[in-house]
């Protein structure tokens, strides 16, 4: 027997309301390639929408999760929890105690948890921005009141406008992440030690989803400062965007009161698994890194050549501007490069992002660029 379910008109009225903090919210507008391009599996296609990696993991990540698959299927079990084991490793190399890491599902889950955790309706929370949008959606969720700050120019970093607004808002949280997406503008440890100073009682997420990308970590903040919060994410870098897994460094106090609000079987076993064999396989994520090294400076050079103004990042994008940027993502489409328009958010008139790859996948797409560009004449022959 199948079960028949009328049919949904547009604007029919929901038989239950959401709460009332949701009615107001906007969704996070979540456009992926992947569905486009899994149907034409003949077609090369470049996937550079999302910043994921655009590699295969370690090959010892395939091997961890069909050998525990093929030994004993114990998926009829909950997974370890609290990732325990990957904790371990993570304690482990990165030289800090257990007591300050926490495991979730992705970095999403992290920044979820940690705004649940410390606001409070009507608390203000200061992101600056352009930034990484759903952040700022699990604030709403919890009542914050968001107050943006833009710096002057959207590609550098101003920590005299940032301590400023700081001292002056005594924000109970803000959002800052570094390299910044979608800019790259980032803030160095010894700047980020001034903020943590000039608000104590205000809690500083530092979202790290790049920092394999930079080289570059605050870690070293949390010896001397209890109000901050690192996020890290198995996404990017390690080519893990599928499995959902990140985690955050803090103080072991904020770890306890953020781990309140996030189940222990939260991450599953397959996922961590594959976390720590990608975490064991270094090599791997700095052969990665060097491509994508690599990459950046041959589309700089590109774009000198050409004229396009291009803003290279310490992380794994690019950002470009063009004079019809919907048109010219809509062209690249069409020749298999799927890239993020960010052309309409504020400071970013006309930007486009570009995940950044191997230099082979770096020439084929700057190929595809070239021949989108000629056909509106914005580039010489
Ligand atoms: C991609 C991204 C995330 C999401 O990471 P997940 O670990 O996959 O949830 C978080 N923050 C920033 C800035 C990102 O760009």
């Amino acid at each position: 027997m199948t079960l028949s379910i009328a049919p949904r008109t547009e604007n029919a009225l929901p038989a239950v309301e959401p709460a009332r903090i949701i009615r107001g919210i906007k969704p996070y507008q979540a456009v992926s390639s992947l569905n486009l391009i899994r149907a034409q599996p003949d077609r090369t296609a470049y996937k550079i929408d999302w910043n994921e990696s655009t590699v295969l993991p370690s090959p010892n990540v395939a091997q961890a999760i069909t050998g525990f698959l093929s030994e004993n299927l114990h998926v009829n079990l909950y997974p370890v929890l609290d990732s325990a084991n990957l904790i371990e490793k993570l304690s482990r190399f990165y030289a800090i105690p257990e007591e300050n890491l926490l495991v979730t599902a992705g970095s999403d889950e992290a920044l979820n948890a940690i705004c649940t955790t410390y606001i409070n309706a009507g608390d203000p929370v200061l992101v600056p921005s352009p930034t990484y949008e759903h952040f700022v959606l699990f604030a709403q969720i919890r009542g914050a009141r968001i107050v943006r700050w833009y710096a002057e120019d959207p590609f550098k970093s101003d920590l005299e406008g940032l301590l400023a607004q700081v001292k002056r808002i005594q924000p109970r949280m803000v959002y800052l992440v570094c390299p910044n997406n979608p800019t790259g503008v980032m803030y160095r440890p010894d700047e980020i030690a001034q903020l943590l100073q000039a608000a104590p009682e205000t809690l500083f997420i530092v979202d790290e989803a790049y920092g394999e990308f930079a080289r570059a970590t605050a870690l070293e903040l949390l010896r001397d400062y209890k109000n901050l919060v690192i996020t890290r994410t198995f996404s990017k870098a390690y080519g893990l965007a599928g499995l959902r897994i990140g985690y955050m460094f803090a103080d072991a106090a904020l770890i306890r009161d953020i781990h309140r609000v996030v189940s222990p079987k939260s991450v599953g076993i397959l996922s961590q698994l594959g976390a720590i064999a990608a975490l064991e396989d270094q090599d791997h994520l700095n052969r990665f890194v060097d491509a994508v090294e690599q990459s950046k400076v041959q589309i700089a050079v590109w774009a000198e050549k050409h004229g396009i103004e291009c803003h290279i990042t310490p992380a794994n994008f690019v950002m470009m501007r063009f004079e019809q940027a919907p048109w010219v993502v809509r062209q690249l489409a069409e020749e298999g490069i799927y890239v993020r328009d960010r052309s309409s958010m504020e400071k970013l008139q006309g930007f486009v992002r570009f995940s950044v790859g191997t230099p082979e996948q770096t020439d084929g797409i700057l190929r595809g660029l070239e021949s989108v560009l000629r056909g509106i004449g914005q580039l010489e022959l």
